[in-house]
């Protein structure tokens, strides 16, 4: 075989690395049907004010794109700052393009061949692949039945395998279960016990979804100097498409990060929209109420028809068990309605959309129930 016919052998070309062959990339179908409730996106889309404002920034950065950004988007992280509160310093804050690039920096900072990522599933199917992308060796522990977590066993789990990084969603995806402040803390305090630590992430995408009377881990940050809390632009904040996720750590840790990013990952585009979201947070932020509203109620509903429904912190929730889980998802997908088949077998996760949404999935649930035999 000359060297031309091996390069094209499918199996070795393109000269990809052994371990990504085959692999398929991650993500949802991007399906264009009415009624989207498969990535957990806040349905209300910005108001004619905001859009206004933010157009007027954009211009503004728009008048100085030959020239480079801030690399250390110091104005950002100040209002990054003055949003999360907590007496949170703007040398607190880190931000990138979504937080699954904050998560992925961590990694890159703090992961790596010889060291150890872990969480507990079910939990982020976005987390193997950082551990992937880094060489970190990716250890999986498990949480209970009802998918809260065994301390004990997680401390444990911690001492035996001495991860650098743990990364805990909170609320949890794709369960919305959302960690007591007793479990960061122990965790923290395991995390730190050992030579070198390692840092707790506790990922809260979901954090202003919580119901009252679930404290942010933000509160523990002055205790704890091994915790990072992220959060993201992306849910409550209605700005998936603009891609500004963030953490809030201590300095040292926002410093080391600053070692692997890429030279100005946050554009002048990106800081000047996130910006100017950030001055209409509270308009931004108001569907929230609305949305934990429409979130316990489709909890009930979906109780009242007989179904197990995981206790929800966030703005999706997660319900079963089916025989034939796919069987509902294409159902509902037949009736014009796109939900997410993820998490333990038999189950499937519903965002929360609007009102108007949410009585088309009840009445497409409801026929597919009646309808397809064998799926429950
Ligand atoms: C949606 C989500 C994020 C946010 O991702 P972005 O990159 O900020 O859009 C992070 N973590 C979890 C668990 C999520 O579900």
């Amino acid at each position: 075989m000359t060297a031309s016919e091996l390069a094209s052998e499918p199996s070795t070309w393109p000269p990809l690395r052994e371990e990504l062959r085959g692999l398929q990339p991650y993500g949802a179908p991007q399906l264009d049907v009415p009624v989207q409730l498969n990535v957990n996106e806040n349905p209300y889309g910005p108001s004619p004010a905001v859009v206004a404002d933010v157009a007027t920034a954009v211009a503004q950065a728009t008048g100085t794109l030959n020239r480079y950004p801030d690399r250390e988007f110091v104005e950002l992280r100040e209002a990054l700052a003055g949003y999360l509160g907590h007496g949170v310093a703007p040398a607190q804050v880190w931000a990138a393009n979504g937080s699954n690039e904050v998560m992925l920096q961590l990694l890159q900072a703090f992961g790596g061949p010889g060291r150890v990522a872990l969480s507990f599933a079910p939990t982020y199917s976005m987390y193997p692949e950082y551990a992937r992308d880094t060489n970190t060796e990716w250890v999986l522990g498990h949480r209970e039945t009802d998918f809260s977590l065994d301390l004990d066993a997680a401390r444990d789990l911690v001492l035996e395998r001495r991860p650098s990084v743990v990364l805990l969603p909170s609320p949890n995806n794709p369960t919305g279960t959302a960690l007591p402040p007793e479990a960061v803390s122990m965790l923290c305090e395991a995390a730190a016990s050992y030579e070198q630590g390692g840092l707790l992430v506790v990922d809260e995408a979901y954090g202003e979804f919580r119901r009252g009377g679930t404290p942010s881990a933000l509160e523990l940050l002055p205790r704890h100097r091994n915790l990072v809390v992220t959060r993201t632009m992306s849910k409550a904040f209605a700005l998936a498409g603009a891609r500004v996720g963030y953490l809030a750590a201590a300095p040292e840790i926002c410093d080391a990060i600053r070692v692997v990013r890429l030279p100005y990952h946050l554009s002048a585009v990106t800081q000047a929209v996130a910006l100017a979201a950030l001055r209409h947070a509270p308009e931004l932020l108001g569907k929230v109420d609305v949305l934990r509203a429409e979130r316990d109620d489709t909890v009930a509903w979906l109780r009242d028809q007989g179904l197990q429904v995981a206790d929800s912190d966030a703005n999706f929730a997660l319900f079963g068990t089916f025989a034939d889980r796919h069987a509902v998802w294409q159902g509902l997908l037949d009736r014009g309605v796109l939900i997410r088949e993820v998490g333990p077998d038999g189950w499937l996760r519903v965002s929360i959309g609007t009102a108007a949404e949410m009585t088309t999935f009840k009445n497409a649930l409801t026929e597919v129930m009646a309808t397809e035999e064998g799926t429950r």
